[in-house]
């Protein structure tokens, strides 16, 4: 039985302050609620340590928004494995949509870092998802498609069990834009397809596949219904508390 993630990425905004305040109130806002899904707050680096010092003796956990794939070194300006692990850190994004588009990182180095946050003992939340000219031309399937293989083939089927799949249409992230539920589902659908034929059909089953692109309280229920969605990667409406709990809640709403 897969379990459901809600994980809220706050890309390059909150300092560690605002960060920490945030985490605070949805520490609350939790308190007492029953059959939870498995929370993800995903800080900017110099937020992580306030939040997850905020989150310790709570069920919430942290990811990163970027890892670097060597083990330390020469790097400016990048984080290892070790320094996320060392902050408690579960969870690193890897291939985000606006790291693929806006700082343009490709399919070898995305499959660098995959490799490395597993090596790190770190799960991934891969991302993948197709551009709107990619849609329009009928190519979102093959588009996401060669995502998954270009980085995914490198990976054992036992180390799939700790990577986390994220589909998200690159012309509804930030943009007010939902896929539909039956586009959504279309899509994991497809998702575990590629699955059983690069792994086995067991891999396909068992592995968690989040839906990401303007997740708000007001859709959460229609796309997490569906039996393929496991869960969302929320953007904008993870940025306030009373969003990003209607979210968390949504079996509630
Ligand atoms: C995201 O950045 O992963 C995302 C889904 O953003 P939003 O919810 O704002 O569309």
């Amino acid at each position: 039985m897969r379990r459901k993630i809600i994980a809220g990425n706050w890309k390059m905004n909150l300092d560690h302050r605002e960060g920490a305040a945030l985490a605070s109130t949805i520490v609350d806002g939790l308190k007492d609620k029953e059959d939870l899904p498995e929370v993800v707050l995903i800080p900017s680096f110099t937020t992580l340590p306030a939040v997850a010092g905020e989150l310790e003796g709570s069920e919430i956990l942290t990811g990163a928004q970027d890892m670097w794939y060597e083990k330390a070194g020469a790097f400016t300006g990048e984080v290892s494995a070790e320094m996320l692990s060392s902050l408690g850190c579960r969870y690193v994004l890897v291939g985000h949509s606006e790291r693929r588009h806006v700082i343009g990182e490709g399919a070898g180095l995305l499959a660098d870092k995959l490799r490395a946050v597993l090596d790190g003992g770190l799960s991934p939340i891969y991302c993948v998802g197709e551009l709107l000219d990619q849609r329009e031309a009928g190519k979102a399937e093959s588009v996401v498609e060669e995502q998954l293989r270009s980085v995914l083939s490198g990976v054992s089927r036992r180390e799939m069990s700790g990577v986390v799949l994220a589909y998200e249409p690159v012309w509804a992230i930030g943009t007010g834009k939902t896929a539909t539920p039956e586009d959504a589902s279309s899509m994991h659908g497809h998702i575990r397809d590629v699955l059983s034929r690069i792994f086995d059909a067991g891999t396909a089953d068992e592995t968690i596949i989040l839906y990401g692109g303007s997740v708000k309280p007001e859709n959460a229920t229609d796309l997490m219904s569906d039996p393929d969605i496991d869960g969302a990667l929320v953007g904008g409406a993870a940025l306030k508390a009373d969003s990003f709990l209607g979210i968390i809640l949504y079996r509630a709403t």
